[in-house]
């Protein structure tokens, strides 16, 4: 049907731009392996992005998942549950240990406060996630690697094009992953990316997306193959020519599901962080039943009813998952399995009309009882 509205909506340039920036393909019949257009998006988003180095990835998780290879760790990475399977997979599928530590009931981001008391022997790196584009403390997580000697790697998958007292998110930490997946907020259809400061690491990183291979005759690594294509990276060209105009379009529909909700006994907003520039990602809302009248899986329901399908973004978290379970050690994080039970994340994005962000508030301001 027609009218409803999901939880997300990929934004595409008019058919007639994607297809001038294709055209040039055909005159080269180059159509992977670093050519003219993956080279122009690499140029583009490191400007955009204010980093010092980017390595584009066939998508956001190989991109992590080759991000932390490359920094050949052993033993612990201390991490959040509150997130999308991927960052959790990325550690464990590189032999390391997740260690979940809680989040900040605020921004829901990992609690900086909570990271020391976590911190072994056998701590190798920090992973946290700016989750739906919220900036962790990245000062407090960087004294705390340069005191305990610690890798940080950011799962910027939801922060494309934000920005904190200035400087590009991405540029933080050692190195940060972000993704051009179809529902984000800036897509390759699939696609992502590595952003780093340090050339000998970005060698490394170049070299694990292409099966380890340093030479025609040298493999170095056991690598994997995470290029991206020259039509992923047209798309990411077209899709960046409107990325300013996107990113206002979200800011638009946030202010009215603020105004609207503004207020709404049971019903909290997260808090607009200060310093950042941010991107309008995702639009959470956090339901306390008692207050509300309806829990969060009842107003989930009925928004459903009525053909609007919001998502449970995060829950489960990932420390609950079939395939962790009785892995590792029970690592209390009341705060996050709090949120998880309580979040819901309604529709944005920057088609969404204005009349239909007022229907959504009226159903959800309309139920509390
Ligand atoms: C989307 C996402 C990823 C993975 O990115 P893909 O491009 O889909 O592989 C990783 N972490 C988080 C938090 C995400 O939302």
């Amino acid at each position: 049907m027609s009218d409803q509205l999901y939880v997300t909506r990929s934004t595409m340039p008019t058919f007639e731009e994607y297809s001038d920036q294709i055209r040039k393909i055909w005159e080269t019949c180059w159509l992977t392996n670093m050519g003219v257009q993956h080279n122009e998006l690499e140029k583009l988003l490191k400007e955009y992005l204010k980093v010092r180095n980017i390595s584009l990835m066939c998508n956001g998780h190989l991109a992590l998942e080759l991000g932390l290879q490359a920094m050949r760790l052993r033993g612990e990475v201390i991490t959040t549950p509150f997130t999308f399977a991927s960052t959790t997979h990325a550690i464990v599928r590189n032999g390391l240990k997740p260690v979940f530590c809680d989040i900040e009931e605020e921004n829901f981001t990992m609690d900086a406060d909570k990271i020391e008391s976590l911190i072994t022997d056998e701590t190798a790196a920090i992973l946290p996630v700016h989750v739906y584009g919220n900036v962790c403390d990245v000062e407090k997580i960087s004294r705390l690697a340069k005191k305990y000697h610690l890798k940080v790697i950011y799962d910027a998958a939801h922060a494309f094009g934000v920005t904190y007292k200035g400087r590009g998110i991405a540029s933080y930490g050692d190195a940060s992953m972000v993704s051009f997946h179809a529902t984000k907020v800036f897509h390759t259809i699939e696609g992502g990316a590595v952003c780093f400061s340090d050339d000998e690491y970005g060698l490394d990183l170049f070299r694990l997306k292409n099966f380890g291979i340093r030479g025609p005759e040298e493999v170095d690594f056991v690598g994997s193959n995470a290029k991206m294509n020259e039509f992923e990276a047209a798309m990411g060209i077209c899709n960046l020519r409107h990325i300013g105009e996107a990113i206002e379009m979200r800011k638009q529909i946030v202010g009215i599901y603020r105004n609207n909700l503004a207020g709404t006994e049971g019903i909290y907003l997260q808090k607009e962080q200060q310093h950042v520039g941010s991107n309008y990602a995702y639009f959470p809302i956090v339901i306390d039943e008692k207050q509300y009248g309806l829990s969060r899986n009842e107003l989930f329901d009925l928004l459903k009813e009525n053909g609007i399908h919001a998502r449970k973004y995060f829950y489960p978290l990932t420390n609950r998952f079939h395939c962790y379970q009785s892995m590792y050690e029970e690592n209390p994080t009341p705060s996050a399995l709090k949120i998880a039970n309580r979040i819901l994340t309604l529709p944005l994005y920057p088609e969404l009309e204005k009349e239909n962000v007022e229907r959504i508030c009226d159903i959800i301001k309309g139920a509390q009882r």
